[in-house]
């Protein structure tokens, strides 16, 4: 028999050759005496012809029979299309196979929507039928992507000394903030296991256990609100190193992502910019900033002092700030977008928007009678509003006015045509502060895990003035996504006690959920530290996707549905017995 024939990679060349193809009947053409099928496999698609005058009657017959998705083996030859019959924007445009058989190895339900890219069924529908839309080639194509940006990062990571290690899934609980997956263990009654929001632990213990470089593509469960760009269960590019400052940990991660982005034909600048949470929060209003453009904010609480208008003297009066965002070109805005530019503020948490307009000379604003005429220019001036320009201004507690501004930003980028579609502008954000404070009970709590290390100078602070305390951690930021973050370590059993207390984890509570940390920590644990960043969101990128369910072959819903098995779902009474549990009231199933 002669070998398979991968579809879609027939040329010119291959013109007079016999194959044979095994694949998906796409479309059928039936022109009587004449077939058109299409055959596709995961190479691609190539046009098959059943002609009466040319081919065994029983395959022309064969083909008559053949309905969409139905799996065939075809033999026949390869011939050159006419010159005006040639399709060149398909890769097998240039050829069709004259069929001498058709037979059929399997046969197809009529499927409930065509398997082509362009395709007008709901995505409930294409997750119902996962395995007809992963046949659909822009799929095929996202999942062969991923395929090659993991293999490019796992490589380059391995040619760095970093060793694959796996780390358990039944677990205990890791703090990253989330609610844990728990799994009830039947050998222990009434006691649980958790799946791991991430390695985090189990990764500084094999720095403690002298394995140096780590590195594993993780499965990571959070429970928490599944935002469009949020799944239960995500795969992380997970990594620790020893002894390292935080140049080793950023150039290995611009080295694996110089590498994965290019399996897409991304080119990365490196070293990619750096900037302090500090100076990212005052110019950009966000710790991920998309540098794609400038577009700063500017702090105008200085020249609104005394400004006479009411919301501004407010705002300062109660320890806020006044912020402003220049949008070259803005004048032109109507004031129906205007209102959806406030409407977009106020979802960000922002009391009002003002704005000022200058055109021709003339200054506009709803907040014109009540500003003094040298506010006014004060303000304009230090934002640096030109003719033709808009000012929108927030003023409120700086965390407010500092979000919607950033939203603000995002927003008007695009239409103010400051957007390259084809930059992508990477960098690191620095010198996250390391705590965080519940505005409304006033409890500390970490920025991004207990385990981040202080900087050394800011320690004698972490109880005078908790706010002020920087950690060595970091982000990776793309276009305004965050891709990761990371931070060194604290690798001393003291510093992480004195960690706890501020958080308010008592002794007793540390030894309990963290105890096999604090004992690992007294028996030599090397510096360390290292970074976590999101695979799904990598790959989602790197495809041009609009979500990242385009880059996961079965995703779940919003709502955390796998619609394709119907997860979550019931179980028989006896596995829950088994379990110690009852069958939940009014569960008949169950
Ligand atoms: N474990 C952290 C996370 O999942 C990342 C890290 O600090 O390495 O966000």
């Amino acid at each position: 028999m002669i070998p398979r024939q991968p579809a879609g990679d027939l040329r010119a060349g291959d013109a007079a050759r016999r194959v044979r193809l095994q694949g998906w009947v796409g479309r059928r053409r039936d022109l009587g005496e004449l077939i058109f099928l299409t055959v596709r496999d995961r190479s691609g698609i190539v046009q098959v012809l059943f002609d009466r005058s040319r081919c065994p009657s029983e395959a022309v017959d064969a083909a008559g029979q053949a309905r969409a998705e139905d799996v065939v083996e075809i033999e026949g030859e390869v011939v050159l299309r006419a010159e005006a019959q040639r399709h060149k924007d398909q890769p097998t445009g240039d050829v069709e196979v004259v069929a001498s058989r058709l037979t059929f190895l399997a046969r197809s339900d009529t499927p409930p929507f065509l398997v082509e890219d362009r395709t007008n069924a709901t995505e409930e529908l294409r997750l119902q039928y996962r395995y007809l839309d992963l046949r659909r080639p822009a799929m095929q194509k996202n999942l062969r992507l991923r395929d090659e940006i993991a293999f490019r990062i796992r490589q380059t990571l391995h040619q760095r000394g970093f060793l694959e290690i796996e780390t358990p899934m039944l677990t205990r609980s890791t703090p990253e903030g989330a609610r844990d997956f728990l799994v009830p263990s039947r050998v222990h009654p009434g006691q649980w296991y958790a799946l791991p929001q991430s390695p985090q632990l189990f990764k500084q213990i094999l720095m403690i256990s002298g394995m140096e470089k780590y590195f594993q593509i993780a499965r990571c469960f959070r429970d928490e609100d599944l935002r469009a760009d949020r799944q239960y269960e995500f795969t992380q590019i997970d990594l620790e190193m020893s002894f390292p400052e935080e140049d080793d940990v950023f150039d290995t991660v611009e080295a694996f992502l110089a590498a994965g982005f290019s399996a897409a034909g991304i080119e990365t600048v490196r070293p990619f910019p750096r900037l302090t949470f500090e100076d990212a929060m005052s110019r950009y209003g966000t710790d991920r900033p998309d540098l794609r453009f400038d577009l700063p904010l500017t702090d105008l609480s200085g020249e609104s002092a005394g400004s006479g208008f009411p919301p501004f003297e407010r705002a300062l009066a109660a320890g806020g700030t006044v912020r402003g965002l220049r949008v070259p070109g803005g004048a032109a805005f109507s004031r129906k977008r205007l209102d959806e530019l406030a409407a977009l503020a106020g979802e960000h948490g922002a009391a009002g928007l003002v704005w000022i307009k200058k055109t021709a000379g003339e200054v506009t604003s709803p907040a014109k009678k009540s500003l003094t005429e040298a506010a006014l220019s004060r303000l304009l001036e230090k934002a640096g509003v030109e003719d033709g320009d808009l000012l929108l201004l927030v003023a409120d507690r700086e965390k407010a006015a500092l979000a919607s501004l950033a939203a603000l930003r995002n927003a008007v980028a695009r239409e103010a045509g400051l957007v390259d579609e084809r930059k992508y502008a990477f960098c690191w954000v620095t010198e996250f502060p390391l705590l965080d404070q519940d505005e409304s009970t006033g409890a500390w709590f970490p920025m991004n895990h207990p385990f981040t290390s202080p900087r050394e100078e800011d320690l004698p602070m972490l109880e005078s003035d908790p706010g002020r305390v920087r950690a060595r951690a970091y982000d990776v930021v793309v276009n305004g996504w965050e891709l990761g973050s990371g931070s060194i370590r604290i690798h001393r059993a003291d510093v992480q006690e004195r960690v706890f207390r501020r958080l308010g984890i008592s002794e007793a509570e540390g030894k309990e959920r963290f105890g096999f940390l604090l004992d690992a920590l007294r028996y030599g644990a090397p510096p360390h530290g290292g970074i976590a960043l999101g695979l799904d969101r990598i790959c989602a990128i790197a495809a041009g996707a609009t979500s990242l369910r385009e880059v996961i072959a079965f995703p779940k819903t919003t709502s955390g549905l796998d619609l394709m098995t119907r997860a979550p779902a019931r179980v028989p009474r006896e596995q829950l017995a088994e379990l110690g549990f009852e069958p939940p009231p009014g569960s008949e199933s169950a």
